[in-house]
């Protein structure tokens, strides 16, 4: 529980903004006044309700998945935006139940709010070097959500020791260089900002250096010590991966139509966010990083059905070239 006072690290955000950091997530800066001052969004708030929710899976669910690919671990099941609300909203009518007087309103994830700040403010964890709220007994893979209400309800203690010492994993870890400094992140090298808000072309300088990532990028969370011995296993249902994670090959995702995209992948998933296309474009990457040149007659047929879209034929055209000359090496 925390106050509604304006978030201590509005001004390194203003900074990170400044910088240009947050590459074209104009809704970041447009929602800037809105992040100084929780009141705007519901003027009668006097407290903030900070949760956290867990998203980590057993190892063995994630061993069970494709090798061929990686999705980010929030990303393989439901989309935490709705089913998460949910949870804040059931929470928010029980209260009212008991406190007919209650006014709220509950947000996840959807822009408003510094909800890392508040969260570290609310007695949840430490603002680590790889961005993320690190809680000392449960790691960082959790979500985070904010219930803003109109009750007077004293705040917790704020998190004010910080355990990352002098670890850099993270920063070390990032294939792509964009952790600059701790605590920096730079959007417009991080993988999880390529695949997932962006829909048009990924820069061909950092496309090798996505490895396997299809959408998000979990690494500098996986390599994380409080992550590796700390992580909590989620009890939400709705966070383990679909079955297509299991089942289906990177040659079949490859051939997927908008239509087939639309029925078996997107409804409920964090998938949709990029669209069909980015889903492709997406695709097209990890089998051009991939190093088998079996999945050119794939690629090709992609290539083929994609002829129309100068996007996704210039992605499937990189992968091409790179297994065709991996191709010609091998065969000498
Ligand atoms: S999500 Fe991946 S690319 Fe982005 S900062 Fe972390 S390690 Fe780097
Ligand atoms: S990997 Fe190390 S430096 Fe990075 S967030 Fe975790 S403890 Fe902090």
């Amino acid at each position: 529980m925390t106050t509604c006072q304006q978030p201590e690290h509005l001004e390194q955000y203003q900074l990170w903004l400044s910088e240009g950091f947050h590459g074209e997530m104009g809704y970041l800066e447009r929602h800037l006044p809105l992040k100084a001052d929780p009141l705007t969004l519901l003027p009668e708030a006097r407290s903030i309700l900070v949760v956290a929710l867990s998203y980590y899976l057993p190892e063995q669910i994630s061993a069970s998945l494709n090798p061929e690919f990686q999705i980010a671990r929030y990303a393989r099941g439901d989309d935490y935006h709705g089913f998460m609300k949910n949870m804040l909203e059931s929470l928010a009518t029980e209260l009212k139940a008991e406190q007919p007087e209650l006014i709220w309103r509950a947000f996840v994830d959807s822009g408003p709010l510094l909800e890392r700040s508040l969260a570290q403010r609310a007695g949840l964890g430490w603002f680590g070097k790889n961005t993320c709220v690190i809680n000392p007994s449960s790691g960082s893979f959790m979500l985070l959500g904010c219930l803003l209400t109109n009750l007077e309800i004293p705040p917790d203690k704020p998190f004010t020791t910080f355990h990352c010492g002098s670890c850099t994993r993270c920063l070390d870890a990032c294939p792509t260089g964009a952790l600059t400094a701790p605590h920096w992140l730079d959007a417009r090298k991080c993988i999880s900002y390529w695949t997932i808000e962006q829909r048009e072309t990924i820069p061909e300088s950092l496309r090798e250096s996505f490895g396997d990532w299809m959408f998000g990028c979990d690494i500098c969370q996986e390599v994380c010590p409080w992550n590796l011995k700390f992580a909590k296993i989620s009890e939400q249902q709705a966070f383990y991966p679909r079955e297509w994670m299991q089942n289906a090959s990177l040659s079949d995702l490859l051939q997927l139509t908008a239509h087939e995209f639309e029925l078996k992948i997107a409804p409920r998933s964090p998938l949709k966010r990029p669209k069909y296309r980015g889903f492709i474009r997406n695709l097209a990457i990890v089998a051009g990083n991939s190093g088998r040149p079996e999945l050119l007659p794939a690629l090709t047929a992609a290539r083929l059905r994609h002829a129309e879209d100068t996007m996704l034929s210039e992605h499937l055209d990189w992968s091409i070239k790179r297994l065709e000359t991996l191709a010609v090496q091998v065969n000498g």
